[in-house]
């Protein structure tokens, strides 16, 4: 079994549903990149049954909105020199800027380059967004 300290310096995405894994997985484009990553699928887990977890060698800057948009029951263990350094607990994010695009065909941010969608959450049981140019409700779908 693969320890959580069994890497020196990194992120441990911890507790992941079943199945967002790999949707994290390839949303962060982790098959590019030339450092060390793990994912680890259908993980016995005490608390859930099953879980997903995802191990990055490497101190990346993760988008903890964009992880609490697919999965807000994730932790986030940062690691460093072998030891967990911090835990951060995501959240479904209030506002969102720039993760997705405004289902309105004629908003404004979905042909100007420069006028990045924003979002205020409106219902975290959809995941139901308003957007802030033309307040036209987007639901959040991976
Ligand atoms: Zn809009």
């Amino acid at each position: 079994m693969l320890e959580v300290t069994s890497i020196k310096k990194g992120i441990v995405m911890d507790h992941i549903t079943v199945g967002n894994g790999l949707k994290i997985f390839n949303e962060l484009m982790l098959d590019q990149v030339d450092y060390p990553v793990v994912l680890l699928m259908n993980v016995p887990s005490k608390a859930m049954g099953r879980k997903d977890i995802i191990k990055i060698e490497n101190n990346i800057d993760i988008d903890l909105n964009f992880l609490g948009l697919i999965d807000h029951n994730i932790t986030v263990n940062i690691i460093e020199e072998g030891k967990l350094a911090q835990k951060k607990k995501i959240e479904i994010p209030k506002k969102v800027t720039g993760l997705f695009s405004c289902h309105n065909p004629r908003c404004i941010t979905n042909f100007d380059d420069y006028a990045k969608p924003e979002f205020e959450l409106v219902s975290s049981d959809t995941l139901a967004y308003q957007c802030e140019y033309c307040e036209e409700i987007t639901e959040y779908k991976i």
